[in-house]
């Protein structure tokens, strides 16, 4: 299949460009399109054979259940059963935004969507492009990333052409996603909201607006199963090996210069801060190859960086990732969370 290519100019939507997608979406074919957290994978979210190929063209397992994304706060009326007074204040609050929403599902939903679970999760995504193309379509539209399941998502059009390439009918290129790490998802099912996956809505914003939210059992012990159906499978993994470093930032770059030092022929990667590189040794071997995320007190930056740096591992043939790690406040959850999970829980 001949996948197209839309090029808005910057973030800013691109009517006649964004309606030729839609109209695609409307025909039950899939396109991805940029969103302030990643790219996403978009199809009719009522028609389950366009559904369908959003499993397939990313290799999804069939029981993780896919992100319904909306363009107007009304919309989340008919696929939830009810909008409770706490839900309702999160909308209100931080759509459009990195939130989503897991709630009783309504009879609108297929099963496909939801993996036969009976509640469905739902986001108003904060990007122009994403609402002017989901406004167009005027059908909420089903979203996981746009990358081939187990591998980091993608946060630029070019990374979405990388993995799905000839496998869906065209990509909405909006420039490089702003968050870098999926939305946060949020479990209002019950008395008290719990987290089942950090994302790019933090804990402590949420515990401002709603009070006590409390995280899934599995985010901090690893014999708990996850309630979040994808939060089982391995994800975000480059081909290279990724190990987490430990310690103080002081500690982080002795290990780093003891591996340097020591290593004789592999192709070795450092993912780390600006601070972390600059106490490096200046000429390093052709074998060891920096990334640098950004200022280590900037986290949102680190976290916005993440991804395209491990992608980036991959095309320069690296086979051990260390990563450097950060403070688990705010954003910094989010990424520690990625992070661990493209390292497999692997520590050093
Ligand atoms: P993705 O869009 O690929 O980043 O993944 C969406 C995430 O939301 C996955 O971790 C899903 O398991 C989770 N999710 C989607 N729907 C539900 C639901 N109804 N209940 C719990 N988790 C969900
Ligand atoms: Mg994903």
């Amino acid at each position: 299949m001949e996948t197209r290519i839309w090029k808005m100019p910057g973030d800013k939507p691109n009517l006649a460009m964004l309606k030729e997608a839609a109209q695609l979406l409307n025909q039950g074919e899939i396109i991805g399109f940029p969103t302030e957290t990643v790219y996403g994978l978009g199809a009719n979210a009522l028609n389950e054979e366009a559904v369908k190929k959003i499993y397939k063209a990313k290799g999804r397992p069939d029981d993780n259940p896919l992100i319904v994304h909306i363009c107007k706060i009304e919309h989340a009326k008919e696929l939830v059963k009810e909008i409770t007074p706490s839900a309702l204040k999160l909308m209100e609050n931080f759509w459009p935004g990195p939130l989503t929403l897991v709630l009783p599902k309504s009879e609108l939903v297929p099963d496909i969507i939801t993996a036969g679970l009976d509640t469905v999760a739902i986001r108003l995504p904060a990007h122009p492009v994403a609402l002017k193309l989901i406004e167009l379509a005027q059908v909420p539209v089903a979203a996981p990333s746009a990358n081939i399941s187990g591998k980091p998502s993608p946060t630029t059009a070019e990374h979405v052409w990388q993995d799905l390439k000839g496998k869906i009918a065209g990509i909405v290129d909006g420039g490089k996603a702003g968050v870098g790490v999926e939305s946060t998802v949020l479990d209002m099912t019950g008395q008290i909201p719990i987290i089942l996956r950090p994302g790019g809505t933090t804990r402590e914003q949420l515990m401002e607006v709603i009070g006590e939210v409390r995280l899934d059992a599995s985010l901090h012990d690893s014999q708990a199963a996850p309630r979040s159906p994808g939060m089982k499978y391995t994800h975000y993994s480059p081909e290279a090996e990724v190990i987490i470093l430990k310690g103080t930032s002081h500690e982080q770059a002795g290990k780093i210069k003891k591996i340097i030092k020591e290593n004789r022929a592999a192709r070795v990667g450092f993912m780390i801060s600006q601070e972390l590189a600059a106490v490096l040794p200046k000429n390093l071997s052709q074998n060891i190859v920096l990334e640098i995320l950004g200022r280590q007190g900037d986290l949102e930056t680190i976290t916005a960086n993440l991804f395209d740096a491990l992608r980036k591992f991959d095309q320069k043939n690296i086979s051990v990732i260390y990563a450097e790690s950060f403070p688990e406040i705010n954003i910094g959850a989010a990424l520690m969370n990625r992070l661990l999970k493209a390292a497999g829980g692997k520590k050093v």
